[in-house]
Formats: structure tokens, sequence, C-alpha cells
């Protein structure tokens, strides 16, 4: 097999990974100010992006804010984790804020998290399949 069909073939592998990142970045980022961490929690943060914390804290509130609720990082804007727990609230979703999140995995930013999220169910799925490769 020569470089440029192996070279073309990956192409065609990546294309529809590369189209669902665009379509993903196109519909969340106006949304959501997402971010493209590659591991989406939107479902626990009460759709609030947490990654919009200076710190990129994902498990709560740092404790910095000033006695306004605005963050110590960034004076000019109020407390990502205070504004996510009062929509919360607002939504009936509080319990969803104590589930402990896994560590982000920084190797995944820039990738869909749609696509990581397939895989991880499959990995569940089929544990044994992905010892193998
Ligand atoms: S994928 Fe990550 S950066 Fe994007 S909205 Fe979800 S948590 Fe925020």
């Amino acid at each position: 097999m020569s470089i440029t069909s192996t070279v073309i073939k990956r192409a065609v592998r990546q294309a529809p990974m590369e189209a669902l990142t665009l379509v993903e970045r196109a519909v969340k980022r106006p949304l959501f100010g997402c971010q493209m961490c590659g591991h989406c929690i939107l479902q626990d943060t009460a759709f609030i992006c947490p990654m919009a914390c200076p710190k990129g804290l994902r498990d709560g509130p740092c404790g910095g804010t000033d006695m306004h609720g605005m963050c110590e990082t960034d004076p000019s804007m109020p407390c990502v984790w205070l504004r996510i727990y009062e929509r919360a609230e607002r939504l009936g979703r509080v319990d969803r804020l104590m589930k402990l999140q896994d560590d982000l995995d920084w190797r995944g930013q820039g990738t869909s998290s749609w696509i990581s999220l397939v895989k991880r169910a499959a990995d569940r799925m089929h544990p044994a399949a992905r010892e193998k490769s």
C-alpha cells in the first residue's frame, strides 16, 4: 500500500469525526460558550459551561468570591459557580451538583465530546475490545 493511499484512507476515516467536531463547536459555542474541552458536563452544571471559570473548576466554586459573588481572578465577572448554583436551584437540579466529576483529560481539548461520549459508552459495553486495541 502506498503512502498516498494510506493518507487518503486515513483522511476518509477522519472526515466524519472532524465534521462532527465542527458541528458541535458551531452549535455549542454560541449557545453555551463551549470551549471544546472534550468531556461535556453541561447536564450536571445546569447547562452553564464550567470551563468559563478562569480556574477551569469543574467540581464547584473555589470559595474566593467577594461579598457580591464576583470572581476573585476576574473581578469583572460573576462567579461561574454562583451562576450555576442559582440556575440549578431554579431548575430543581441542585442534586446534580453533588456528583463528583472525573478529572478532565486535557488531551481531549479541541475534540468532540459527542464522539468521546460514544467511545466511553462503547468501552463500558465492551471493555475487552478496548483492552485489545
Ligand atoms: S464540552 Fe466542555 S467546554 Fe464545551 S460546553 Fe461542555 S463542558 Fe463546556
